[in-house]
């Protein structure tokens, strides 16, 4: 099953002489189950695909389907509804809501999903489990290290069952001891068959994903495979919001 189907996208940024070709031409099949880590030197397109891969942007030219539905059909509610249930975003910031616990920052995609109270907190406690942080859901942000924050919102991006978990940058402001438990997580979720999506500079961070990507200029000149793509997710609770946004 192709998890993402990226056939070639372009994008263009304004018009005329001061165009800017940010990506030129990607193709890209991403199959549930794998680990991708996209990197490259700053300026050669990376934001900028995955904006298009988190449904934050449209391509210029091109098509993107997202678990089979093509993103560039869909108007501005159906895609704000794909991404709360089809993505989950982990960022270099960690966007956390602060005096929040992070249990309640957990069931907050819930929340705008609409689903019922209980079973909000009951699957933001498994999610927080599934990150290692049981003993503390009800600290709020200021009260956990950088990495445990950074579980949470992996956490938050999980909870929700979604297709792909897309991480920007995700160990750009940890420590190395942090570094290692987010990425542990990661491997772990790997394990498990989740999609992941990871952009990152760091070639440590890169060496643990199934398959690296290379962007110069806009295009993919390097496309890497370093360990199978694994089992795929048996996808839990998501199920029931899949229907509606067909
Ligand atoms: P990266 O994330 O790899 O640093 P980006 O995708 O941010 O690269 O940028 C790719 C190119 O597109 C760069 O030349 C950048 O200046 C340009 N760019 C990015 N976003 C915009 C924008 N909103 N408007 C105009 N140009 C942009
Ligand atoms: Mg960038």
């Amino acid at each position: 099953m192709t998890v993402l189907d990226v056939q070639d996208v372009t994008k263009v940024y304004g018009d005329g002489d001061t165009a800017v070709h940010a990506l030129r031409g990607v193709r890209l099949a991403v199959d549930e189950g794998d680990y991708v880590a996209i990197m490259g030197a700053s300026g050669s397109g990376k934001s900028t695909l995955m904006n298009i891969l988190g449904c934050l942007d449209v391509p210029t030219g091109g098509r993107y389907l997202l678990d089979g539905l093509d993103v560039g059909a869909l108007d501005d509610r159906r895609l704000a509804i794909l991404r709360n249930r089809r993505i989950g975003f982990v960022f270099q910031s960690f966007n956390l809501i602060p005096r929040m616990s992070a249990l309640a920052n957990v069931e907050l995609p819930l929340a705008y999903g609409g689903v019922k109270a209980a079973e909000r907190r009951r699957r933001a406690l498994a999610a927080l489990e599934q990150v290692g942080l049981a003993d503390r859901v009800d600290h709020e942000p200021n009260e956990l290290s950088g990495g445990q924050q950074q579980r949470v919102a992996v956490a938050r991006a999980l909870v929700t069952a979604p297709a792909l978990l897309l991480a920007d940058e995700p160990t750009g402001n940890l420590d190395t001891r942090s570094t290692a438990d987010v990425l542990g997580v990661l491997d772990r979720l790997s394990a498990d068959g989740r999609t992941i999506v990871l952009i990152t500079h760091e070639n440590d961070v890169a060496r643990r994903a199934k398959r690296v990507i290379r962007l110069v200029d806009g295009r993919i000149v390097e496309d890497r495979r370093t360990a199978p793509v694994g089992r795929p997710a048996i996808r839990s609770g998501g199920d029931e919001l899949r229907a509606d946004d067909r």
